[in-house]
């Protein structure tokens, strides 16, 4: 535990930084951003106070953990002290939600770089191997799908999600409010349907699995719209529940600013889930921290009001471990950083000195060569008989030129 030893000062951002790197790069999604700002200051998008599953309407039990989200939206995100729960301190109100979600969702949420057509056939295939893994994890909880022969997927976006239902020839049926995925996944023969559960009269218990993907953290008031989705299943039938969960955030985003999403209403982690669904009389087959969820509808279910509250003692003292999980996302992402520049810094003096260490090295080369040739020269110098001359004893010196002259002279007499 790291984050116990380094005081961090909340909230982890405030209002006046900038977006997280890397998540808006083209032009349209700027413009959306500002679109979207542009109209809460405008009160064109109307906002509403949004207060804790857990039933406390006490605000200095809420200990804020950010002033911005991900885009540089302001927007407040708190973590409730009495159940460990983050959510958005503000959200839009139903009518401003429907109109965010058709106009400016989308393009705020897209992956940057890539046309319209690329998003959605990247989307696509993501959901394709979600689908997968959803229909695995069920038939390794239940043993066999067997009795599962409709399938109702809500916000099911271009409805990926669903083929490997379909390939299994269950019945599967789609909604979203986004035309343009919805068109994409009916060319590729799915039946999918514009609007949600309430629009389009589904009958209650006539769905044996309804699956909701990243959709659940999105709801203002889970319990009810849940309530209204549980009804729709038939006894004994099953829910997938799947969303970004808290304590799972370093491996799904590695980064704690981009967690935070003005679409985001409440962020739960296993152990709320757990208490949320208990609550709201489900059986819980099975769960993970990465929050996905399979339950089933038992026998004699009967819904709750929406007023109650989402409390359990299991729950005391889990907004502890939310805290110290979400400060060490925070500490590993910025020392990260801090350490990475270091070695970038570090690799360009090492660069510097090796440069630097190669001109010496051929300094230091080339005095060599200087130092041979010298020696050189000066056993040349000591070899030289006139130097050696100048060192001889008198009577050597006398000799010495004795001979010297009478070599002369017999080079001149020809001798
Ligand atoms: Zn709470």
């Amino acid at each position: 535990m790291i984050s116990k030893n380094i005081n961090i000062k909340l909230p982890f951002y405030d209002k006046n930084g900038q977006h997280c790197e890397g998540v808006v790069s083209t032009k349209k999604q700027a413009d959306a951003i500002k679109k979207f700002i542009h109209n809460i200051d405008t009160g064109e998008y109307s906002t509403m106070e949004l207060k804790c599953l857990c039933g406390n309407i006490d605000p200095k039990l809420d200990v804020l953990l950010a002033e911005r989200d991900r885009y540089g939206i302001p927007f407040q995100n708190v973590l409730c002290t009495k159940c460990g729960l983050v959510r958005a301190k503000y959200t839009l109100d139903e009518n401003s939600s429907a109109k965010f979600y058709q106009d400016l969702y989308r393009d705020i949420y897209s992956w940057g770089g890539f046309t319209e057509k690329e998003n959605i056939e990247h989307l696509f295939r993501e959901q394709i191997d979600r689908g997968k893994r959803f229909s695995r994890k069920l038939t390794e909880q239940i043993g066999s799908l067997d009795r599962i022969t409709t399938v109702f997927e809500i916000g099911t976006g271009c409805g990926g999600n669903l083929i490997a239902f379909s390939e299994l020839g269950k019945q599967v049926v789609g909604c979203d409010f986004n035309k343009g995925y919805l068109k994409y996944g009916a060319e590729k023969g799915l039946d999918l349907r514009y609007g949600d559960l309430s629009s389009l009269e589904i009958e209650d218990s006539s769905q044996d699995l309804i699956i909701l993907s990243h959709v659940l953290e999105h709801f203002s008031n889970p319990v009810e719209e849940l309530n209204s989705i549980i009804k729709k299943v038939s006894t004994n039938g099953y829910l997938i529940i799947e969303v970004p969960g808290i304590l799972n955030l370093g491996h799904l985003y590695r980064n704690l600013l981009k967690y935070f999403q003005n679409a985001h209403t409440f962020n739960y982690s296993e152990k709320s889930l757990d208490v949320l669904f208990t609550k709201l009389n489900l059986e819980i087959i099975y769960s993970d921290e990465r929050c996905l969820c399979i339950l089933r509808k038992p026998k004699n279910w009967t819904p709750i009001s929406s007023g109650t509250p989402i409390y359990s003692s299991d729950l005391k003292n889990h907004y502890l471990e939310v805290l110290e999980y979400l400060k060490e996302i925070y500490i590993l992402e910025n020392v990260a950083t801090e350490l990475y520049d270091e070695i970038q810094t570090s690799k360009n003096t090492i660069h510097e000195n090796q440069t630097r260490m190669a001109t010496l090295y051929r300094e230091l080369d080339s005095l060599k060569k200087n130092l041979d040739l010298l020696r050189h020269d000066n056993v040349r110098i000591k070899k030289n008989k006139w130097y050696l001359f100048g060192k001889y004893s008198l009577k050597r010196k006398i000799a010495f030129l004795i001979k010297e002259i009478s070599k002369k002279l017999q080079s001149k007499l020809n001798i």
